[in-house]
């Protein structure tokens, strides 16, 4: 595990971070404590990370944990909450993190000598955990097709055609149907 400044070195490489980068990186630095994790490298894969908002926040778990999309050890759940959930799945344990909404009036208030930006970074820099963040042990319900690894088999959507994988497929009336032509689209023509 780096320090914060490392990883706060290493997420700015264009420009000073903005404050919720080093909140971000906050958080990932406290799950790996909660989790005792020290090397993250090491658990290529057996670490599954769901995040509640986009913004900087995927990203930094990304650089600090090594979970992305693309190996399927990040999720991203779009609830608009600066908090995310950690399974360490060697063990099976998780926890969930989730940010605290007095950090903001709290920053302005310890550093009113500073702008409202500069004021959240120090917060973010040196308020303790407790102050930052509050958290605790979850059951992570995920499936066997949401781990990676899972074999990518595809099945036909019998009103559209499109294949889908990882059974994220909807029986409905006999048929088998994707999330859209069931009625969850998010698009139109
Ligand atoms: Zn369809």
């Amino acid at each position: 595990m780096l320090s914060l400044a490392e990883y706060v070195a290493k997420a700015s490489s264009k420009g000073v971070p903005r404050p919720g980068v080093i909140l971000a990186i906050r958080m990932s630095i406290l799950a790996m404590k909660l989790l005792e994790i020290d090397d993250p490298a090491a658990f290529h894969r057996k670490l599954i990370v769901v995040a509640e908002t986009d913004r900087c926040l995927p990203d930094i778990l990304e650089l600090v944990l090594g979970c992305r999309l693309g190996n399927r050890t990040l999720k991203f759940r779009d609830w608009g909450k600066m908090a995310a959930s950690f399974l360490d799945v060697t063990r099976g344990r998780a926890c969930r993190i989730v940010a605290l909404e007095t950090v903001e009036p709290e920053a302005v208030n310890c550093f009113n000598h500073l702008s409202r930006d500069d004021a959240l970074a120090e917060a973010y820099r040196v308020f303790p955990d407790e102050r930052l963040f509050r958290w605790t042990p979850i059951i992570l319900n995920f499936r066997p097709e949401d781990f990676p690894g899972y074999p990518a088999d595809r099945v036909l959507c019998q009103r559209c055609g499109e294949g889908i994988a990882f059974r994220r497929e909807i029986r409905r009336d006999g048929l088998t149907l994707c999330r859209s032509c069931a009625g969850e689209t998010y698009w139109e023509l």
